[in-house]
């Protein structure tokens, strides 16, 4: 071995590591070229050096894993935000489409309550002018029940009047007018239409709201619809009796609300949770 090759072989592992000087590094280099030893030796050497390495390498990757762990866990979270993102313009969009529909079928409801309570008001209201002239005479008042009739002859088939001794319970009648069963007329005291006065035998609509009657301790008053009004009448005696409850009308926009609610709540939850690393997500 010559002299040179004991300062090559000193300057050996700063060469493979790349640490020594341009003059060392072309002097390392020119003596390898005519060496064969030396460069035997920087070959043994390189393959030390990376075999040590390897160990190094995967340290590292197993350093780097819990950040990785940490990245994909962001990343679904920002994928979840999406997911929020879209669920919760899907709800509002159909909270507003149900508050929209369930707006008209609400202002639908109070247009028809105006109608029923109409139709209501005037029962009374005919009952009411009947008993007043009923009881201002001794004998019917036959003229002044005809007025009445004409006034409501849109609506009225017959106005009749009964003596209130034909029925055995009269109390249930005297509480206000009520849609009963049409007590015969041929047992009428007086039935007015169209025309005034009828004689005639009367059929009676077979219909259970289609007649109205009331009574006081002497006489009943019963009139029948005229088969034209008697939709509105149904439609009246429906909204009395079945109207849905606002809050069933409502109901389905509520609990979207409250739904569209959640999801916004998760959304900037999820949105305030990813903010700090965001800008390292994309
Ligand atoms: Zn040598």
């Amino acid at each position: 071995m010559k002299n040179e090759c004991y300062i090559v072989r000193d300057l050996l592992p700063s060469y493979i590591d790349q640490l020594c000087s341009e003059e060392s590094a072309r002097f390392v280099e020119q003596h390898i070229d005519i060496c064969e030893k030396c460069s035997q030796l920087l070959h043994q050497m390189r393959i030390e050096v990376d075999t040590e390495k390897q160990p190094e390498i995967s340290a590292r990757l197993e350093q780097k894993k819990p950040f990785q762990k940490i990245a994909y866990f962001f990343n679904a979270q920002k994928n979840f935000s999406k997911f929020f993102k879209i669920s919760f313009w899907i709800a509002l969009l159909a909270t507003l489409g149900f508050f929209v529909y369930s707006i008209s079928v609400f202002s639908n409801l109070v247009h028809e309550r105006k109608e029923s309570s109409i139709v209501e008001q005037q029962k009374k209201d005919i009952m009411k002018k009947a008993f007043a002239i009923l009881s201002t005479e001794a004998s019917i008042d036959e003229k002044g029940l005809q007025t009445i009739f004409d006034e409501y002859s849109g609506q009225l088939q017959h106005l009749s009047v009964f003596s209130s001794k034909i029925i055995n319970d009269v109390t249930r009648l005297q509480k206000g007018p009520i849609n009963t069963f049409p007590i015969d007329y041929s047992q009428a005291v007086l039935i007015i239409g169209e025309n005034g006065k009828i004689t005639e035998p009367i059929i009676p609509s077979d219909y259970d709201i289609g007649t109205v009657a009331m009574a006081n301790d002497r006489w009943i008053v019963q009139y029948e619809y005229k088969e034209s009004y008697l939709k509105t009448v149904e439609n009246a005696h429906q909204i009395k009796h079945y109207a849905p409850s606002i809050w069933t009308i409502f109901q389905l926009p509520i609990v979207f609300t409250i739904i569209t609610v959640f999801i916004l709540g998760g959304w900037l939850f999820q949105k305030r949770m990813i903010k700090p690393v965001e800008n390292l997500l994309d």
